[in-house]
Formats: C-alpha cells, sequence, structure tokens
C-alpha cells in the first residue's frame, strides 16, 4: 500500500482501497479488476475513464470532474473518491511504468502482472466452455471434460437427446442426433472422413438408455461392422434426463420412476444388461468399463481408445454416478465409484480385439452393502434382495474372469 500511496498521482492517496474490520480480523485489499464489462467507461460524462489497448482501464484526471458516477457503477469497489481533490483515482496499473509499484515493492515476489490475453488463451484452449449445466454433484462433466482434453481438438463429437446435451458447452463440432441413430450417423460422418482422407475423430458421447436400449440396434452394427469411431457410453443406470425411468442397465432391485416400490413391486426384477461385455464380444479392436476414481486408469484408455478408433470400432463404458435418480447425497460420487470398483459391482477391464483382461483387481471384494447404502433407491431392499443382488455381481464378475482366461496360454 505505501509504494501505491507513494507513486505519486494524489499526495497521500493509494489507488487501491483497504478494507479492515478490525472486529472480524479481516482486511484485504479493494482494487480495480481492469474487468471487461467496464460499466465505470460507459457512466463517466467526461470521458476520463478509457480502456487502453492492452486492456488497462485508465482514468485521466485532468478530464475528472469528481462526480462519483464511476465509484458507484463499480460492482467491485474498484474507484474511489479523493474528496480533497474532487477527483476519483482507480488503479491504472501504474500506467507511467513498467512494472507496477507495488509487484516491485513486494518482498516475497507474490505480486506478479497476468497477461489477460494468456488468460483468455487459456480457455480457449480448453476443448469445454466453463459453467456447469448438471445437477449439483453430478459428475458428467467431469467425465465429458477428461474426455475431450485427453481426446485433443482434432474432433467431431455426436451426442442425442439427454442430460449431456454439450451443443453449446464445447468447442469442437457438435452433431445432435436421435437416441436411435447416433452409432449410425458417427458411422456416415467417419465414412466421409475416411473417403477424404481425414484423420478426424469420431466421438459418440451418449447415456445407457440410447445405448443399451433405444440405440443399441444401431450401436452393435456399428461395432460389427467395425466402423471407425470411439463410442462412449455414460452410464447413470436409468433414464435421468426424462423422469428417472429404468433402463437396460438399471441394476436389480433399484427403485426407479418405472419400477416402483409398493406391496407387489419391489424396485426393478431383473438384471441390469452387460452391455460393455456385449459390445466387447462383437471382437472390436478396442472395450473397456471405466471410472472417475480411477483416473490414471480411465486416461490411459481413453489414448488406447483413441488410437483403436483409427482403424475400426472402440467402446468405453463409464460408471457415472447421478445423484438425482440415485437418491445419493451430492458430495459423495466419487467414493461410490471407488466402492462400486471394490465391491466388484463395476469392475475395471478392456478388451483388445476379444481379448478381455482386468486393468484392476480388488484383493478381497467388498460386500455389496458397502455400496448400496449410500443410495435411498436401494434403501427398501430386503435381505433377500441383497443377497439376489449381491449374486448376480459375483456372477458377472466371474464371468468376466473367465473371458480373461482365454488369454492365458496355458488354458489356451
Ligand atoms: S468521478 Fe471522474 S472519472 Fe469518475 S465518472 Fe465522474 S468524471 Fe468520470
Ligand atoms: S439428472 Fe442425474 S445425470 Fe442428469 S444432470 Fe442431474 S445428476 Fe447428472
Amino acid at each position: 500500500m505505501d509504494a501505491c500511496v507513494n507513486r505519486g498521482a494524489f499526495p497521500k492517496q493509494a489507488m487501491i482501497e483497504r478494507i479492515s474490520l478490525p472486529e472480524r480480523d479481516f482486511s484485504t485489499v479493494s482494487t480495480c479488476n481492469q474487468c471487461s464489462a467496464g460499466d465505470c467507461i460507459d457512466v463517466c460524462p467526461t470521458g476520463a475513464i478509457v480502456r487502453k489497448d492492452d486492456g488497462v482501464v485508465t482514468l485521466d484526471v485532468a478530464k475528472c470532474i469528481g462526480c462519483g458516477l464511476c465509484n458507484m457503477s463499480c460492482p467491485y469497489g474498484g474507484i474511489m473518491s479523493v474528496p480533497t481533490m474532487h477527483k476519483s483515482t482507480k488503479c491504472d496499473m501504474c500506467a507511467h511504468k513498467d512494472t507496477p509499484a507495488c509487484v516491485e515493492a513486494c518482498p516475497q515476489n507474490t505480486l506478479s502482472v497476468k497477461d489477460t490475453g494468456k488468460i483468455f488463451e487459456q480457455y480457449n484452449g480448453d476443448p469445454y466452455s466453463p459453467g456447469l449445466q448438471f445437477c449439483a454433484g453430478c459428475v458428467m462433466e467431469l467425465v465429458a471434460r477428461v474426455l475431450l482434453e485427453t481426446l485433443g481438438d482434432d474432433v467431431v463429437l455426436f451426442g442425442t437427446p439427454s442430460c449431456c446435451v454439450l451443443s453449446d458447452k464445447v468447442k469442437v463440432p457438435y452433431y445432435g442426433t436421435l437416441m436411435t441413430n447416433i452409432a449410425s450417423t458417427a458411422s456416415g460422418v467417419s465414412r466421409y472422413f475416411k473417403k477424404t482422407g481425414r484423420e478426424t475423430l469420431c466421438l459418440a458421447l451418449a447415456g445407457d438408455g440410447a445405448t443399451a436400449d433405444i440405440g443399441f440396434g444401431a450401436v452393435s452394427a456399428a461395432a460389427e461392422r467395425n466402423e471407425r469411431m470411439l463410442y462412449v457410453c455414460y452410464d447413470n443406470e436409468a433414464y435421468m434426463n426424462t423422469g428417472i425411468q429404468r433402463s437396460g442397465t438399471t441394476p436389480f432391485g433399484s427403485w426407479t420412476n418405472t419400477t416402483q416400490i409398493g406391496s407387489v413391486d419391489h424396485g426393478k426384477s431383473r438384471a441390469a444388461k452387460d452391455v460393455p461385455v456385449l459390445i466387447a464380444e462383437h471382437g472390436v479392436p478396442y472395450a473397456a468399463t471405466a471410472t472417475l476414481a480411477y483416473m490414471e486408469d480411465f486416461i490411459e484408455k481413453i489414448q488406447k481408445a483413441k488410437e483403436a478408433a483409427k482403424h475400426g470400432f472402440a467402446y468405453l463404458h463409464v460408471f457415472t454416478p447421478c445423484p438425482t435418480g440415485w437418491k445419493m447425497p451430492t458430495n459423495k460420487a466419487i467414493e461410490i465409484t471407488r466402492v462400486a470398483v471394490e465391491t466388484n459391482y463395476f469392475p475395471l477391464w478392456e478388451a483388445q480385439n476379444g481379448d478381455f483382461r482386468f486393468t484392476h483387481q480388488v484383493q478381497e471384494r467388498a460386500p455389496i452393502d458397502t455400496f448400496i447404502k449410500y443410495m435411498k433407491r436401494f434403501s427398501h431392499m430386503d435381505k433377500e434382495q441383497v443377497e439376489i443382488l449381491q449374486g448376480l455381481v459375483d456372477r458377472r464378475y466371474s464371468k468376466v474372469s473367465r473371458l480373461t482366461l482365454n488369454n492365458d496360454p496355458e488354458t489356451l
């Protein structure tokens, strides 16, 4: 602050205001953010405030009549009056010097000048726009962000009506399809790219409803034809966007709005469809399950899938907790995901050309109660139902285990 006072524009007056609330043991500075809105520029009746080419907003003291309008317009309290002079003042980053006085004076090098252009560049380099469109605690944005950041920008994204419509959220081309035809639409574009010699990746991103049920025929056909694309299914185990109806991947016993709890019904009576195994069994170049709880595993699989998609069909099945539909705490998505792996509810494996292998194996699987206890969608389940679910989980796991044995030379 002393450096600011001594910079010399007004005697004993800093361009930055200090706010102290001793009774709350709180002290901070309030300064101009050089913000892009620049309301102060618009309200000034004398044109004393202008933005320079480098983005810094400056105040010409000679033109200022001290009306105070800019003080009131600034939402950050970044402009202040100097009553003795009938003028206003604000931080102009010490426009008359190469380096602001506060930066020069800071003994710990804590302060530095950042080029706002570079910050914008950083944002523009992120394929996902800032801002959330999902329910509190939903991990879908993180799934999409990790995917896009790992895949790079030479991507055309295909999506269906769902929670995860990313048309105005991503900076890669987005193709909105129907739930029935996302795989066939991506196939058509992929074939055109092949014909014209373009390497651009066709990325289909769809939920379990489009993948396991409504568009399953098209997904299976694209896998069987070995179309060049990466298909990612984010599995939140029901049709969440339309009001939580059961899907093919809704687990046994789970409540949804179409598998109600009552004297007759006790949640879903059928087992979930094992979609990733079904797709892998098409013998596609690459298929895998993935989670956000095991991030390195996820990223490695995205990279492998990207490589495989240059030559044929690659598939990732991503476990995606839905706080709204699963009736779970909004801060537990990653914890639940980890427990899903530890209980073998969602085992992590990959299959290359139909050869399976686990990418993470738990030493001693935890009982399924440790997974279902987090979610109210399972809270009605009695002992018998829990045992059935446990049996289904164990059976599914041992089926994948048997598939991995095919890779063991001793069993061939
Ligand atoms: S106080 Fe000065 S700089 Fe602020 S609006 Fe009035 S004339 Fe413009
Ligand atoms: S309904 Fe579920 S999946 Fe959809 S945005 Fe909300 S939390 Fe995410």
